[in-house]
Parts: C-alpha cells; structure tokens; sequence
C-alpha cells in the first residue's frame, strides 16, 4: 500500500462538476456525467445505492496497469471464479451470489442492459442487500445493470466497490479531474461515501 500510495487518488467529493455517483466529470446541465445519466433514464431508477470507487484510475497510470494485469494470466479473462473473487476468498465472510451473465453481452457492451444478468437470491433470506465488486468502472454499465438485476430478483439495497473508477486522458472533458488529483494524495481511511 505504502508504494502505492504515489499513484492512487481518493476519488473526490461530490462537488458542482463532480459526478455524485461515479465520481467522473458531470456532463454539464445534468445532475450526473453521461453514461449515469442514461443508467438512470433506462433502468428506471433501479440502480446501485451506492457507489464507492477506491481510486481514480487513468488509462495511461499504473493502478490501470495493476488493474489490467492482475488478470492478465492465460485463461483468466474468462475464468470462473473471477480473478478477484479468487483474491477475496472468504476474507469478507459473506457467502457469494451467482450471477449468469447473458452470452448477447460481453466486455464490449458499454450500455446499460436489463437482461445483462440473471441472479437468484437465497429463498429463505430476507433484506439482501449484495455487495457488488469490480476491478474498474469504465462506464459503470455492467456494474449497474448487475445492480439492476439484483433489485429486480428483490435485494433491498446494493452498493457497489470498485478498485479503480477509469479516466480517460484523451478526453478534453477529464481534464479537471486529473488537475485535481495531480498531487500525490492517497487515504486508504478516507471513504467515498463518507465525505
Ligand atoms: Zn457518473
């Protein structure tokens, strides 16, 4: 972690131009950036309660890297488990869900989809409320359509983690946000949602 530490970014709080779920660069007169905003229009506000992503990930910095080569082994794109259930293990003590993924979307999908996922609660379980882990937040797409799916099954609330909310340099619209976290300035204790 200490290494790290001159690379990650806190993702920032939710000022004017900051995206209050994802924490991207809001799109201008919108209340979010664009890809949340049609998150929001298309799946009818059943979405992900909370998102906290752990650190800003630009495609051209090293927690991308991390991030892309951590799966990177021959076979583990698609291997089952997930390359990061596999590093959970059983450290959260929480039993897994499963979730079928439809095989008409795939890693190339960037739009939300609600038949995306099909998951099935525990029938004798009541209030679920499923913790959603992912490597990286592009678009969010997958993350919320899963979250949607969730709902739809009938979790009662889902938050989703990320290890690293994607930034794309080329874009004209991220140059704020990767002004704004120029300066090494990483607080494993800071939370997203927390401030
Ligand atoms: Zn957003």
């Amino acid at each position: 972690m200490e290494t790290q530490r001159n690379f990650l970014r806190n993702p920032l709080p939710t000022l004017p131009w900051i995206c209050p779920t994802c924490r991207g660069v809001r799109t201008p007169g919108f209340d979010y950036c664009y890809p949340c905003q049609e998150h929001q229009t298309t799946s009818g506000g059943l979405l992900a309660d909370v998102v906290a992503p752990i650190a800003y990930s630009p495609r051209t910095g090293q927690h991308h890297h991390h991030l892309r080569l951590y799966k990177s082994t021959p076979g583990s794109a698609q291997a089952h488990p997930h390359p990061l259930q596999d590093l959970i293990g059983d450290r959260l003590g929480l039993p897994w869900l499963t979730a079928l993924s439809n095989p008409r979307h795939g890693s190339e999908t960037r739009t939300f989809q609600r038949d995306w996922f099909t998951v099935q609660l525990p029938v004798e379980s009541v209030n679920v409320r499923p913790l959603v882990l992912d490597d990286t937040w592009t678009t969010g797409s997958r993350a919320q359509s899963l979250a949607y799916a969730l709902k739809s099954a009938g979790a009662s609330s889902v938050a989703v983690v990320v290890l690293g909310r994607h930034i794309r340099p080329e874009h004209a619209a991220s140059r704020p946000l990767l002004k704004a976290i120029e300066d090494p300035m990483f607080d494993p204790a800071k939370c997203a949602v927390e401030r």
